[in-house]
């Protein structure tokens, strides 16, 4: 691009005050250099938000740089691991400072909070924002919690209040009505989303499977379903629901909003019943509740019923970007 890259690039990127020691060379090279510690997988993914199809283009800056590097700490947590750099790929219709200074802010502020250095990346210019984050992280190889790995019998549980984000986006989109009292705390959880690093990490050795939810609960659910070969018996009266979401909605549109909603960016993983004490402990000092809410089963298939056993039935189990059924 034009010489005026180079000096965003110094003037907003290379602008972090975090330094970690394992980053021999960061931001100004043609690469960075970067020492991984010895034994460890690295643990790599990367997440791409398109303006008015990921976030709306006129929100807050702040918020869209806390979220680019949240939904993808928010996948190195579902797989038990430690952050560690990132790398940024911006594409925008203009340089415009004061946008790039506040997505900054944001970024740097969450990067800081979980020691994650941005060490390179890419600025170019195009007709519409969109923001590629990759975010690397460390697990001992072993204990990676992975979606292949629950078994019949396992608890199902999820961290949170799922639904919550779902409730944000109907609001935004007129489908429901949020009263004052719990606008802050829904707009939040659609926009801050909270990585759930260090419950990731408690998790090793005690979870069989994890995954993030981003595209609704029963969908990635299916996820961890369909790749450890089994079914699940959801107990849907067991959901937790936060009271913003049961004061904004009807109990069975609060229910679907939990299990389809999308964007929470929780886990939900599954653990064998005899580690649910030592799960159950563990997960008493953790900053989001833990709650169970079903079992994996051995015949296939989901299967949502209430509390007293009858069907629920969903029509629609979440968000999917090229079926149209958002
Ligand atoms: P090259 O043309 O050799 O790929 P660039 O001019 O794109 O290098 O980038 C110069 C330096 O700035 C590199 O170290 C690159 O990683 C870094 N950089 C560029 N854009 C970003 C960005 N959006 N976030 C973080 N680092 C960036
Ligand atoms: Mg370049």
């Amino acid at each position: 691009m034009s010489t005026s890259e180079f000096s965003l690039i110094d003037r907003y990127f290379a602008a972090q005050k975090l330094h970690r020691s394992d980053v021999a060379l960061g931001i100004g090279d043609d690469c960075a250099l970067l020492l991984p510690p010895a034994g460890q997988h690295l643990v790599v993914t990367l997440d791409t938000l398109v303006a008015d199809v990921h976030f709306f283009a006129a929100a807050d800056p702040e918020g869209i740089g806390h979220k680019a590097l949240a939904v993808n700490l928010s996948d190195l947590a579902s797989m038990g691991a430690i952050p560690a750099w990132a790398t940024l790929a911006l594409t925008l219709p203009k340089a415009d400072e004061d946008w790039l200074e506040r997505f900054c802010g944001g970024l740097f502020a969450l990067a800081d909070r979980y020691n994650v250095q941005l060490v390179g990346g890419d600025t170019t210019h195009g007709p519409t924002t969109v923001i590629t984050l990759q975010a690397h992280g460390f697990v001992p190889p072993g204990l990676a919690l992975r979606r292949d790995g629950a078994r019949p019998g396992d608890g199902i549980y999820v961290t949170g209040t799922p639904g919550d984000a779902g409730l944000a986006l109907a609001a935004a989109f007129g489908g429901a009505t949020i009263i004052a009292e719990f606008q802050a705390y829904v707009r939040a959880r659609l926009e801050r989303p909270e990585p759930r690093i260090a419950e990731g990490v408690a998790l090793r050795g005690l979870a069989s499977a994890a995954i993030d939810v981003s595209d609704g609960l029963a969908q990635d659910l299916g996820h961890i379903l369909e790749r450890s070969a089994v079914g699940a018996r959801l107990e849907i009266d067991r959901l937790p629901l936060s009271p913003a979401l049961t004061a904004s909605l009807d109990w069975d549109s609060a229910l679907r909003t939990a299990l389809a909603g999308g964007d929470d960016y929780e886990l939900c993983f599954t653990a064998p019943l005899e580690r649910s004490a030592q799960l159950e402990a563990a997960a008493t000092s953790w900053d989001c509740r833990c709650t169970r809410i079903g079992a994996i089963t051995a015949e296939p298939g989901l299967r949502l019923v209430r509390a007293d056993g009858s069907a629920f039935h969903l029509e629609r189990l979440g968000y999917d970007h090229f079926s149209g059924s958002g």
